[in-house]
């Protein structure tokens, strides 16, 4: 890394202690960005670095509500408005246990960059909380919702601040905050939120969006080395809205996706992965992978394991953050990877992204990879703004067009910055590129 800004890194790190994730994600990007600062030296000049790892406003909340059995339960809320030089906070909130500042200023500061290459006029932000909705009932998950949104709701707004979904945060926690965020403002700001249900301001394609998108950019990568979905061998990981839109496209466009996971386990599928069924089981029924097993015959589920063990030509995480770590990535490479593709959020460790771009395998980057999906919320703010409705065909030729341009924006500045095939350079500068502009035009704020 530059010394210059290991400087600034160490500081960072320094100020922010205990937060793994957040200092991984910051690290990532700093180590592209030495080029940058020697044809810009006003961005060090402008102390760009240091005011774009320190969010403008952090939130931190309690969250009580009252569980089935009439106890109460408390929760932690978060919302870090990280930066809004591009346009209001934008960014997913997440419920899971696992959830703490550290996880939400990760998320939050790949947002920016992520937006930023969207070209969508969004700036970056990350919320959620530590509740597990698993195992909860509709009616304990709309009470968490509703308490979440009555603190949330006095620091949100169309112009300040839009969250959507992440892990854990789908269409009925969307609809749930949406009503409180109505009830107590009095309001139908439909740009407030974006998932939302479409017979009440959502967009078509917002849910499948990230999932499609991730698979239009990893085509548009396989494209450059004369490649294409078709005929390859996929293992997805993870089976949540990501990961199941992820396989529909992939298959569409001729992949056969063998394999996919959840916490417990995965399954494997030669013949390929049967959408419908696993649209049923865990989007419908709510239920575990495992059940596949029992009503398809050619589905063997694994209990436990990597689903990383599988063979592919194509990897397309959409899981979790380091859920692929370097001995995963050795293997695949071994056994005859050819493009990885993240549906999630830094699903590889670094050790990974290193095994894969030593070996000049096609790595697409989540920031660049999966911003399908806000790209897609950012069309629905649009459509909200203008009181109107798209087509799905004219909604997916709109995300299409997106992930075309993310793709061909991050392979024009590797060319540009002399390191051809780098997604991982031309997405951190790409991304950096815009926002720093943009702040530095807006002074010092
Ligand atoms: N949570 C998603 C992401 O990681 C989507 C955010 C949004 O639609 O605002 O980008």
């Amino acid at each position: 890394m530059d010394a210059r800004l290991e400087a600034i890194r160490d500081t960072v790190l320094a100020r922010n202690p205990g937060e793994g994730e957040f200092h991984q994600a910051v690290t990532e990007v700093f180590e592209s960005l030495g080029p940058v600062h020697d044809r810009h030296p006003e961005f060090l000049e402008g102390a760009v670095l240091e005011r774009l790892c320190e969010p403008e406003r952090q939130i931190i909340f309690r969250v009580p509500w009252a569980d089935d059995a009439g106890r109460f339960q408390i929760n932690r809320g978060f919302r870090v408005e990280f930066n809004s030089a591009l346009g209001p906070f934008k960014g997913g909130l997440r419920f899971h246990p696992s959830v703490n500042l550290g996880i939400v200023k990760f998320l939050g500061f790949e947002q920016i960059f992520k937006n930023a290459l969207t070209g969508m006029p969004i700036g970056g932000g990350k919320g959620g909380s530590d509740f597990d909705p698993r195992g909860r009932s509709d009616a304990e998950v709309m009470r968490f919702c509703q308490s979440f949104m009555t603190e949330l709701y006095r620091h949100i707004g169309e112009y300040t601040d839009v969250p959507a979904g992440d892990i854990g945060v789908g269409g009925r926690e969307i609809g749930y905050l949406f009503g409180q965020y109505k009830r107590i403002t009095n309001r139908y700001e439909s740009g407030v939120l974006t998932g939302k249900g479409i017979s009440w301001g959502g967009s078509l394609v917002r849910p499948e969006a990230t999932g499609y998108g991730t698979v239009i950019f990893a085509a548009e990568m396989l494209k450059t080395r004369g490649q294409s979905f078709d005929g390859q061998r996929v293992v997805v990981s993870g089976s949540g809205n990501v990961a199941i839109n992820a396989i529909a496209k992939a298959q569409s466009l001729g992949a056969t996706v063998v394999a996919c996971s959840d916490s417990s386990g995965y399954i494997v599928d030669e013949a390929g992965i049967d959408v419908a069924l696993l649209r049923q089981i865990k989007e419908v029924e709510r239920g575990r992978l495992k059940e596949h097993e029992t009503r398809r015959s050619a589905v063997s589920y694994v209990e436990g394991g990597s689903v990383w063990d599988i063979d592919a030509t194509v990897a397309l995480p959409c899981a979790t953050q380091n859920e692929l770590d370097g001995d995963a990535a050795a293997r695949l490479v071994r056994n005859g990877l050819l493009a990885v593709g993240e549906g999630a959020n830094m699903p590889s460790t670094r050790a990974a992204v290193a095994v894969f771009q030593e070996a000049g395998i096609l790595y697409g980057p989540g920031k660049a990879a999966n911003a399908g999906g806000v790209a897609t919320s950012a069309l629905e703010m649009q459509q909200n703004a203008s009181r109107d409705s798209w087509s799905f065909a004219h909604t997916e030729e709109r995300l299409t067009e997106i992930m075309v341009g993310i793709h061909d924006r991050c392979a024009a500045t590797a060319d540009e910055y002399g390191d051809p095939g780098n997604y991982v350079l031309g997405a951190n500068i790409g991304g950096f590129v815009k926002v720093a502009d943009a702040m530095l035009a807006q002074g010092l704020i």
